[in-house]
């Protein structure tokens, strides 16, 4: 039966309950009120007539209005003949008081209207009582059939009572159990509602949309499961080591390379907090540790390693919900690294002598002992002298790179005049400065000038900023070296009026090979590079300033 179906039977039987107790009751009331009307008006009229009847008769025979009283009261009474035998009664009645008229003084004929009148009296009294008993059965009547449909009315109301919430709450109580599954996930919930009506439609189509929601969890749930095994080859394919940390840092995977080279077991460290296995593992304390120096050597395959540590945020919206820590293996480009390194510090070592040798050959070209030369020759001469200065320069920077690069800078630090190695480098550029008309100036803003530093290395450095300085500046223009107190440390600065250098390019100048486009061709983009690792060396710091087109200023500080 549908949910409104059963409403309406519900209020409908309310009604027809309410319908049946008030016709019952008014039909019982207006009973019982015709039974006593009966009672009052007919009989209770009759012994009224009869009172005043005999009233008269004792007034009889001398009154006269007293014979017009009793022949109106007999008269009144042969009217209101109700009872059986009370015609006969009256009958008589009227019979003797017809006698009595003719024969006012027999007093037989008083006794016989007595008795009449009694006997009218006595079937009146009779009724009246039997009408009580009939008003009193029709009230036990009332009250039987009242109580026999109110007991049955408030069995089947109390039935309905107590069932018909029953009817609404229990649908709607598997109705949220089963909502509240689906809320938890639990999408194989279904509700098991064997009705007919509205509920029981509701109960299906929500079957229907757990049904297509496990579906759909299951062929994701098999998707999911698909790609994680297909990531999880993939990483442990990588020939880096790699390491998964959930938010709170429990590791959630770690693939063959990194289990050899932290030499743990997967199924040991899974779903343990990082910070313990690091408590007993040296390797992973150095991976926790949140340091710049990103390379990390490490002895793995039998051999020193070099690994590339690099830390990734896994977001979930804008949320980290984990990390991978990535061990990338550099070794073979460190091998060829130095392979290159070896090669270069051997080439321009054996290049060094016959450079050497070219330089001395023209030296003793140019000696008129050995025989003049024309303007053309001289020429000639000049332009190989260039040459050979510029292959021995960058054969000088080369071999420097690869003390740097092999970790090989001897270094000898020892108190020394600043203004010695000032003068030294000026005048090492003295030559190309004066080709392009520049003026050097010192600038010596202390009294102090002694720095703890390797002569050598640091004039080597200044050398190269000089020549920097007068290589990117215009002719006659001025180049200033200032040397100035700041704090513990000298500082050196090399100020020129040249081409300047783009912002872009300033945080890559130090670096090896860098060139900025458009800068002149001639030079290996080391200089720099290596300046930076003999003053860093030394304990100093080594930076620039720039404004693209108005000049720059390099400068470098060290211990005072
Ligand atoms: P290079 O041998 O090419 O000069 P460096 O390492 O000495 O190599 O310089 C790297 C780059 O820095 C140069 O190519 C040039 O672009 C820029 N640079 C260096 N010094 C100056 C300077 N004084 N003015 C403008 N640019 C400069």
């Amino acid at each position: 039966m549908k949910l409104k179906a059963k409403l309406t039977v519900g209020i409908g039987f309310l009604f027809i309950v309410i319908l049946v107790f008030g016709i019952l009751g008014i039909t019982s009331i207006y009973k019982l009120r015709n039974d006593t009307d009966k009672v009052l008006t007919n009989n209770y009229e009759t012994l009224v007539y009869n009172n005043n009847m005999l009233k008269s008769l004792d007034e009889l025979p001398n009154n006269k209005i007293a014979y017009q009283d009793f022949e109106k009261n007999l008269l009144l009474q042969e009217k209101n003949i109700t009872e059986f035998g009370e015609d006969d009664a009256t009958k008589w009645l009227r019979k003797n008081f017809e006698k009595l008229k003719l024969q006012p003084n027999d007093s037989s004929n008083y006794r016989e209207i007595r008795q009449a009148i009694q006997r009218i009296n006595n079937i009146n009294q009779n009724a009246i009582l039997l009408k009580k008993d009939t008003a009193q059965s029709t009230a036990n009547n009332a009250i039987f059939w009242l109580t026999v449909v109110f007991t049955i009315l408030t069995i089947i109301a109390l039935t309905l009572t107590v069932n018909f919430p029953d009817i609404i709450a229990t649908p709607i109580k598997a109705l949220a159990e089963g909502i509240t599954a689906i809320a938890n996930k639990n999408y194989s919930n279904r509700i098991h509602l064997k009705q007919n009506d509205e509920f029981g439609d509701l109960a299906n189509a929500f079957n229907i949309m757990a049904e297509k929601l496990d579906e759909y969890e299951h062929t994701n749930l098999a998707k999911i499961k698909f790609e994680k095994s297909r990531i999880e080859t993939i990483i442990n394919q990588m020939k880096d080591g790699i390491i998964g940390l959930d938010e709170q840092k429990n590791i959630l995977f770690i693939n063959a390379v990194a289990e050899k080279m932290l030499g743990l077991k997967e199924q040991d460290i899974i779903g343990k907090y990082v910070a313990d296995i690091a408590l007993t593992n040296d390797l992973m304390r150095r991976l926790l540790q949140d340091d710049h120096r990103k390379e990390l050597k490490i002895y793995a395959d039998n051999k020193e390693s070099y690994f590339n540590k690099e830390v990734l945020s896994v977001s979930n919206d804008d949320q980290v919900i984990g990390n991978v820590i990535v061990l990338r293996n550099i070794t073979p480009f460190h091998e060829l690294n130095e392979a290159k390194t070896n090669f270069i510090a051997t080439v321009s070592h054996e290049l060094k002598t016959p450079i050497a040798s070219i330089k001395m050959s023209l030296d003793l070209l140019e000696n008129k002992q050995i025989g003049s030369l024309n303007n053309d020759q001289k020429q000639l001469i000049d332009s190989i002298k260039d040459d050979s200065n510029r292959l021995l320069k960058i054969t000088g920077e080369l071999l420097n790179l690869s003390q740097v690069e092999t970790g090989n800078i001897q270094l000898s630090l020892q108190p020394c005049s600043l203004i010695n190695i000032v003068d030294y480098a000026t005048n090492a550029v003295k030559m190309s400065a004066e080709q392009k008309k520049i003026t050097i100036k010192q600038e010596v803003a202390t009294s102090n000038v002694l720095v703890k530093a390797d002569k050598d290395k640091t004039a080597w450095v200044l050398i190269n900023l000089l020549a920097n300085a007068i290589k990117y500046s215009d002719e006659q223009s001025n180049i200033t070296i200032r040397i100035e107190h700041e704090v513990d440390n000298l500082k050196i600065s090399v100020i020129d009026k040249g081409v300047g250098i783009a912002p872009k390019y300033l945080n890559k100048i130090f670096d090896r090979y860098f060139k900025a486009p458009s800068s002149i061709s001639t030079g290996t983009g080391l200089g720099l590079a290596i300046s930076k690792e003999f003053i860093e060396a030394q304990g100093g710091t080594i930076g620039v300033k720039s404004i693209f087109g108005e000049g720059s200023c390099f400068y470098f500080l060290l211990p005072a």
